[in-house]
């Protein structure tokens, strides 16, 4: 059987990002990857700028020991810098204002006197040309790259992006996501269950799952376990870039994801991994199609999410990396436990001092997700009958980007 980790390696080495489209830069671009090198259309600051309200001069008068100047004009934000300065003459500039030619010093204005007859009077003697003001194409010259291609569209990339005048960009779309939950007990959230019957935890756990990864969510609802409610689904399923199917995929008689998806000629590169909760995962493509049969038990459908799918999501989305976070966290108690399978067991994580400290969760098993409410990440133990200790060095999974609750 497949280890996690050869399982992950077949997903990665399949996945290549989606065609990159052009994309307005609205709120719905928030962590999109740019899939394009975007130049300045100028330099920025496109004229050299006043920093401080203040008193622009030459600072050859300053090197002289000038300490009275007289002022000649007001620069606004947003005004033309008019005439070169000369000798012995300031003038009152505002952030953000152009400096006249031979201007190259601006004397902030809480650092200044005004004297009689339109004069300011400056006793520092210290000042440096160059002094608050941000020179011509300091921020970036026209030509260069001012947001290159694999960013990730940050606050602080579109404030850039606006700046060199982009209102569009080509970026890597958001992966269009199908959800497809099977089985005859299930019904959903809104319907009462009958004895046999239990509610649709997973298609909206999946769903938000999808959506927290980046991705577009389609539920498509819930197939019975019989081949032509399932081909009926699965046909709608395979359009999207990914197909997520929940159950069906084990060994048991009404399993018949696995047979459906030989039937649309889905390509199965592998069918379970050596790991606890979801071993019957099952990874398949077709077209261009990425396809996961997720175990039915609802802990095993989000560890094998968070393993398999969320990463292969950023992929398809152009990111980089795949974004497994494993850290090493200090175990805060101690705790006994058997496997024989690498075992993905709810925990809290949490930082103190830099450093990251684990808590285990109580937990008896795949179908107890009630548990997980309780966790904000997966303790990875290694096969075998172990006694950790407190101050073990414990490997973890993140889920989250933000640990607090
Ligand atoms: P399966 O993988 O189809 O054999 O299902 C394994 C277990 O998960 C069974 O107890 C199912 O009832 C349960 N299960 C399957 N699908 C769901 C679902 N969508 N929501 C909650 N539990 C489910
Ligand atoms: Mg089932």
């Amino acid at each position: 059987m497949l280890s996690v980790a050869e399982a992950q390696a077949l997903i990665f080495g399949h996945v290549r990002p989606l065609a990159a489209q052009t994309v307005p830069l609205s709120s719905a671009a928030v962590g999109l990857v740019l899939a394009e090198d975007v130049a300045s259309d100028l330099d920025m600051p496109p004229f050299d700028k006043a920093l401080m309200d203040g008193f622009a001069v030459r600072s050859a008068d300053l090197a002289a020991g000038r300490h009275v100047f007289e002022v000649v004009r007001e620069i606004m934000a947003g005004q033309v810098a008019g005439p070169p300065l000369e000798a012995g003459q300031a003038v009152r500039i505002m952030t953000g204002a152009p400096l006249p030619a031979a201007a190259d010093t601006v004397i902030m204005v809480e650092r200044t006197r005004t004297a009689e007859g339109n004069r300011v009077h400056f006793d520092d003697n210290f000042t440096r040309a160059g002094t608050n003001v941000l020179g011509r194409g300091r921020e970036m010259r026209q030509g260069e790259v001012a947001v290159g291609k694999g960013a990730v569209l940050r606050p602080q990339e579109f404030g850039v992006l606006a700046t060199v005048g982009r209102t569009t960009v080509m970026a890597y779309p958001r992966p269009q996501v199908s959800v497809l939950c099977t089985g005859d007990e299930l019904v959903e959230a809104s319907q009462v269950p009958s004895q046999s019957q239990i509610r649709n935890g997973n298609g909206p756990m999946l769903v938000a799952s999808v959506a927290r990864a980046g991705g577009i969510p389609k539920y498509l609802g819930i197939a019975r376990d019989n081949m032509e409610s399932l081909r009926q689904l699965v046909r709608q399923g395979l359009e999207s870039h990914v197909l997520l199917l929940s159950g069906g995929v084990s060994a048991g008689q009404r399993d018949l994801v696995p047979a459906v998806l030989q039937e649309f000629a889905v390509q199965a590169h592998f069918h379970k991994v050596a790991m606890k909760p979801g071993k019957p995962v099952l990874f398949g493509m077709r077209n261009g199609c990425l396809v996961f049969g997720l175990p039915g038990n609802p802990v095993s459908s989000l560890v094998c999410f968070e393993l398999f799918v969320r990463p292969a999501l950023r992929l398809l989305a152009g990111q980089a990396d795949a974004g497994t976070l494993v850290v090493e966290a200090v175990l805060q108690e101690d705790f006994a436990y058997r496997t024989d399978r690498q075992t993905y067991h709810p925990a809290w994580l949490d930082s103190e001092a830099g450093a990251w400290q684990v808590r285990l969760i109580p937990w008896f098993g795949s179908a107890d997700l009630m548990a997980v409410t309780q966790a904000n990440s997966f303790a990875i133990l290694p096969v075998g009958d172990n006694q950790l200790k407190a101050g073990h060095k414990q490997p973890v999974l993140r889920v989250e980007e933000r640990l607090s609750r």
